[in-house]
């Protein structure tokens, strides 16, 4: 009986115990490591609260062990692990955040298998390297935001960048990811900003640098310090554009920077806009943007934890058992906790309602994976806020899809393109700027200062586009050029990289060179190099000009050999018996012979032939004709010469230009030639290829005294001046325009390139595509061929060569007057000559017949003239002279 009283009374016990377990909720202790800092009682009280709606919600009785600590306590850490896991054992321990603490308790949890939740930033490498099997990290990893960042600056067109971090954690996050996905043409540069609070001597380092694009990598509460103090060195500019890689950041009061002008994004996990989020701040009484990720981490940290234990549970009930902390025990429940957390079973339900920073799933390595990212940026209108401008996945890190389309994009660049007054730096030279003259001492103020075709064509784009702009002069006066030495440009370029304008407007050439260093739009005017020379002065043409073909030696030689082969002539015909013959034909035994070859015929003959008209009498001997075919000779000869030299002295005269083209001046050292120091002309030179070119750059370097000039103005001054000694390269357009004004000027030979000129803005200048849109449109219209008609032949002078250019294209094949006046005056002297000849001849005739006839000279000349003048007389009667009359 006593045995069965036992029995029964064992029986109660055990039905007791059945009942009580049944009754009783299973315990879970969980412990919870927070950082001591000011965040961590909010934390705490989040921490809370979430328990509350899961202890409300769960069948387990969930205990937890919050526990404030700062980063020295790295052994009270271990202790309080110790502690819990040997009295009632622990199920998942959380966070913290600081890596000191965080180390001593990885290693814990991975030595008892105890599902360890951590809630910040760890890099990969870290993670591999202790090859922990427990830790889930809801965290992104570095190198995933690193993915993210590269993204967001390839799409952004960043060239250059640099990553402003607080201190080595955040180098080590960023550099190796970062570096690791650089495209090779972008360089990025690493800047400690120091402990603080006073970060001005690396910002002012930084604005220095020329740097204006920035990843920004700091803690929370340092976001806005560091921000006001870049305002403060003027690294908080309308061009300075910011990323920050805190996920934080969007939870800070931003008031402040409401009206600063530079473009800031930065990116969260957390979804402000999503009901999750909404409830929560409504449940922890808080404002809901202002929740801090890690805050919304932690609480899906035990959302998960809960949902994995009940998922466990659902297949065999987890048994947390307390561990002997000097032993190597491990937990039982940990593995396989670990395991359905990472595979959670499909169709599960979160104990809480859903996550706030999205669906969590993770790697191998216990890395957050598949996860979204928000982008958000400061809304460009005034005051501005943060909003969402698209998403990226960690599972297609290369994309980022953006909220609004490119159009809306382009649109919202447009309206505020019509808040912006541009600021444009340019320089003077006609016709693009020029300076207005005061009319009555009125002094010009802001761009009526200035006239011209830049002005003009601003003033066509904005009123394009709706924005208004300013004109100023860059200091130096020049375009652009980089010094290699000094590492440094000058002019325009220089101008816009310093920020002091955000557009250069002028004849300014696109080159590779520049558009390294700041964008271009597309060009607006295209042109090539030529050369610019002045025109031969004509000479107003000489009376004797017809006698130029020949020199005067040559002149002097061929009367020299006229006299000589004549008198030659005479001599060998009366050396010659064939030229002495018979006077009488008829008597064949004539007493004398006679020879025709006086001084005067021989003269005639050999005048006859050098003019090509022959002569009557011609020699018979044979030395007599060989002497006369050797004058022949020589005649055809000099008379072809002189009519083919002729012909191209008269051409000659007409075209007075030696050179060409620019190839003529590199093959010649009498014309020197230049270009404007520090241009693109002289780029070209000193840079190309072909070898003639380069040849031309070699003189023109060596050339003393130096061929250069400081402005194209001076170089169309030092060819007008050098008289047809210098030629001047220029681009054609500007030639154009001075010879349009000077006819002095020409343009010798085509262009030897082709290029353009372009509006050069600042790198990154965010409304490069509406400006390119813009010059495009004018083109179209034929706005950009009225703004040069206008500058090129209508204003200042223009088009006053046209005239006499097309006077000299109608003459250029005839000769005036003036030309062949010499021929008149030779052919009347001779005729005067002879006419005098005639005279003298005639009065001694009538001398003569005076006194033959005893008549007085008076009468005689009476006489003779009264025959002369009646034209009808045909016959003259023979006057005998006295003693042949007597002799007959
Ligand atoms: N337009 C040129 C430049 O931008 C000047 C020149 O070389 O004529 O440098």
């Amino acid at each position: 009986m006593p045995a069965c009283k036992f029995v029964l009374l064992n029986l109660l016990l055990l039905l007791f115990c059945v009942v009580y377990s049944a009754n009783q909720r299973s315990r879970i202790d969980i412990a919870i490591f927070l950082e001591k800092n000011e965040h961590a009682e909010a934390t705490a009280r989040a921490i809370k609260n979430a328990l509350n709606v899961i202890k409300a919600k769960t069948k387990y009785q969930v205990i937890e062990h919050v526990f404030s600590l700062n980063k020295e306590s790295t052994f009270e850490a271990g202790q309080i692990v110790c502690d819990l896991v040997s009295s009632n054992g622990l199920a998942a321990i959380f966070g913290p955040e600081c890596p000191e603490i965080n180390e001593v308790i990885q290693s814990m949890s991975t030595s008892f298998q105890i599902p360890h939740f951590q809630t910040f930033s760890m890099s990969q490498l870290q993670q591999q390297q202790e090859n922990v099997t427990t830790v889930l990290n809801l965290y992104p990893s570095s190198d995933t935001l690193s993915q993210a960042l590269a993204t967001l600056v390839k799409d952004n067109d960043w060239k250059s960048y640099t990553v402003i971090y607080e201190d080595e954690d955040g180098l080590l996050r960023l550099r190796e990811s970062l570096k690791k996905r650089k495209p090779k043409d972008l360089s990025i540069t690493f800047k400690k900003l120091g402990s603080g609070p006073d970060y001005r001597s690396v910002l002012k380092q930084i604005k220095n640098s020329e740097d204006f694009r920035f990843i920004l990598d700091c803690k929370t509460d340092h976001i806005l310090d560091i921000l006001r103090q870049a305002r403060e060195v003027k690294l908080l500019e309308d061009y300075h554009s910011y990323i920050l890689t805190n996920l934080d950041a969007h939870s800070l009061n931003w008031s402040e920077f409401a009206n600063v002008a530079s473009n800031i994004s930065t990116i969260r996990i957390i979804d402000l806009d999503s009901n999750q989020l909404k409830n929560a701040g409504k449940l922890w009484k808080v404002d809901s943007r202002r929740i801090k990720t890690r805050t919304a981490l932690m609480y899906d940290a035990i959302n998960l934890f809960i949902t994995g234990f009940r998922d466990l549970a659902s297949r065999n009930e987890p048994r947390i058992k307390p561990l002997n902390c000097a032993s190597y025990d491990i937990t039982d429940h940990g593995d396989d906790l670990q395991r359905i957390i990472r595979k959670p079973p499909k169709h599960t339900k979160t104990i809480l309602p859903g996550y706030l920073s999205g669906p969590i799933l993770f790697d191998l390595n216990g890395q957050r994976r598949n996860f979204q990212l928000q982008i958000i940026e400061m809304g460009k209108s005034q005051p501005r806020n943060f909003r969402l401008t698209g998403t990226w996945n960690s599972g297609n890190p290369k994309v980022i899809s953006y909220k609004l389309t490119s159009e809306e994009r382009e649109k919202e660049l447009q309206k505020e393109i019509q808040t912006k007054n541009f600021r444009v730096v340019s320089r003077l030279g006609a016709p693009y700027l020029m300076e207005r003259t005061s009319e009555y001492g009125k002094a010009y103020l802001g761009n009526d200062r200035f006239e011209g075709y830049s002005l003009d064509l601003m003033q066509e784009i904005c009123s394009i586009l709706n924005c208004s702009y300013t004109f100023e002069l860059v200091p130096d006066g020049k375009y652009g050029n980089y010094d290699s030495v000094k590492k440094e440009w000058n002019g325009l370029i220089r101008h816009l990289l310093d920020r002091k304008a955000d557009l250069a407007v002028c004849d300014l050439t696109i080159t590779y060179e520049r558009r390294l260093a700041v964008d271009f739009t597309m060009p607006f005017m295209t042109l090539g190099i030529s050369v610019l020379y002045a025109k031969a002065v004509k000479e107003p043409p000489e009376l004797l000009s017809f006698a130029h073909p020949l020199s005067l030696h040559v002149w002097l030689y061929m009367a020299t050999s006229y006299l000589v082969i004549s008198m030659i002539i005479f001599l060998v015909a009366r050396l010659n018996p064939n030229d002495w013959e018979n006077p009488h034909p008829c008597d064949p035994n004539p007493e004398e012979l006679e020879n025709i070859w006086n001084i005067r015929n021989c003269c005639w003959l050999t005048l006859g032939s050098i003019m090509a008209q022959g002569c009557d009498l011609l020699p018979k001997g044979v030395s007599t004709r060989m002497a006369t075919a050797s004058w022949w000779f020589f005649s055809l000869i000099m008379t072809s010469s002189y009519t083919a030299n002729m012909a191209a002295f008269l051409t000659m005269s007409r075209m007075g230009l030696t050179i060409k083209s620019a190839e003529d001046l590199a093959g010649q050292t009498k014309i020197k030639y230049g270009c404007l120091k520090g241009g693109s002309t002289c780029s070209f030179f000193k840079d190309t290829n072909f070898s003639i070119y380069h040849q031309m750059w070699t003189q023109m370097e060596s050339a003393d005294p130096t061929v250069f000039e400081t402005s194209n103005e001076n170089g169309v001054k030092r060819v007008l001046s050098s008289k047809r000694k210098y030629a001047f390269l220029m681009e054609n357009t500007n030639i154009e325009y001075e010879s349009e004004r000077n006819c002095e000027l020409i343009q010798v030979g085509g262009q030897i390139d082709s290029k353009g000129y372009g509006i050069a803005m600042t790198s990154g200048f965010q409304y490069r595509k509406s400006f390119n849109e813009a010059i495009l449109k004018m083109q179209e219209m034929g706005v950009l061929y009225r703004l040069k008609k206008k500058w090129w032949t209508e204003m200042n002078g223009g088009g006053q060569c046209k005239e006499e250019h097309s006077l000299s294209e109608n003459t250029a094949a005839e000769l005036g007057l003036d030309h062949v006046g010499g021929v008149f005056v030779v052919l009347f002297a001779g005729v005067g000559i002879s006419l005098i000849f005639s005279c003298c001849e005639f009065l001694w005739m009538v001398k003569k017949f005076a006194v033959n006839e005893h008549i007085p000279f008076r009468r005689a000349l009476k006489l003779e003239l009264t025959f002369v003048f009646n034209i009808w007389e045909r016959q003259k009667k023979v006057k005998k002279e006295p003693e042949k009359a007597i002799k007959q």
